[in-house]
C-alpha cells in the first residue's frame, strides 16, 4: 500500500508520517517511512542540489531533477518495498511536484503542467491514497514565517508562490476526489494523527 503525504509548508507532514508509520508499525505492518525530493542516498543528493544549489535550472531542467531523484527512490526503494507487500509512507511526492514547480513557479503555465503530466505518466506510480494537510491560509503563512530559519530555494520564495502552491494543491484534491483525501490541519498533531490512523485503516479493509 503506498500512501503520501502532501500540502504547503508547516503544514506537520513530517510529524504525520512519522506518528502514521510508528502507529502502523505498532499494529504490526512493515512500513517503509521516507521523503521526496530524496528517500535514497541517490535521491537525497539531487535533493540537496534542487533546494541548495547556487545556478538556476531551467524549469525543464528542474522539474526532471525531480522526476529523476523520484526514478531512483522507486527504482531502489518503493517498488521493492511494495512488492515485498510492505506499506510506504511517503512525505510528499508526485503532487509537490505538479503544486510547486507546476502552479507555484509554473503559475499554472499549460506548457509546464502539460510537460509535468507527460513524465509522470511516464513514470507510472501512483499512490493508493493521499493525505492532503490543509490549513487555513493565513495559518499557513503564519507557521512559514514562524519558520523563518529556514530558507531553501523554495521556501525563500514570496507570499504569492505559496498561495499559488496551496491554490495548487487544492485543485489536485477537486480532480482527484478518489484519491486525495483533505485533512483539516488545524488541529493537535495527536488529534490530526488520530484521524489518519482511521482513514488508513478504512483503506487498508477495503
Ligand atoms: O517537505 P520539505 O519541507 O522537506 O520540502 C523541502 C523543500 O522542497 C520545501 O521548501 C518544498 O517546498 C520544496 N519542494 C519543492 N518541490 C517539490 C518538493 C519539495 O519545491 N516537488
Amino acid at each position: 500500500l503506498f500512501l503520501t503525504l502532501e500540502g504547503g509548508e508547516g503544514a506537520g507532514k513530517s510529524t504525520q508520517a512519522r506518528l502514521l508509520a510508528d502507529a502502523l508499525r505498532e499494529e504490526g505492518y512493515e512500513v517503509v517511512l521516507t521523503r521526496e525530493p530524496g528517500g535514497t542516498p541517490g535521491a537525497e543528493e539531487i535533493r540537496h542540489l534542487l533546494l541548495f544549489g547556487e545556478a538556476d535550472l531551467s524549469w525543464r531542467s528542474e522539474i526532471m531533477a525531480h522526476m529523476s531523484a523520484r526514478c531512483d527512490h522507486l527504482d531502489n526503494l518503493i517498488v521493492p518495498a511494495l512488492a515485498a507487500g510492505k506499506i510506504v509512507v511517503c512525505d510528499r511526492f508526485h503532487d509537490s511536484t505538479l503544486a510547486y514547480q507546476g502552479y507555484g513557479i509554473g503559475m499554472g503555465d499549460a506548457e509546464r503542467l502539460a510537460f509535468i503530466a507527460g513524465l509522470r505518466s511516464l513514470v507510472a506510480c501512483e499512490p493508493a491514497l493521499t493525505l492532503l494537510l490543509d490549513l487555513p491560509r493565513d495559518q499557513a503563512l503564519d507557521r512559514l514565517h514562524a519558520r523563518g530559519g529556514r530558507t531553501d530555494r523554495y521556501e525563500g520564495q514570496a507570499e504569492a508562490f505559496h498561495r499559488r502552491v496551496l491554490d495548487g494543491f487544492d485543485t489536485i484534491a477537486e480532480k482527484n476526489p478518489d484519491r486525495v483525501m483533505r485533512l483539516n490541519a488545524a488541529r493537535t498533531p495527536d488529534a490530526l494523527s488520530r484521524s489518519i490512523l482511521e482513514i488508513v485503516q478504512n483503506r487498508i479493509a477495503q
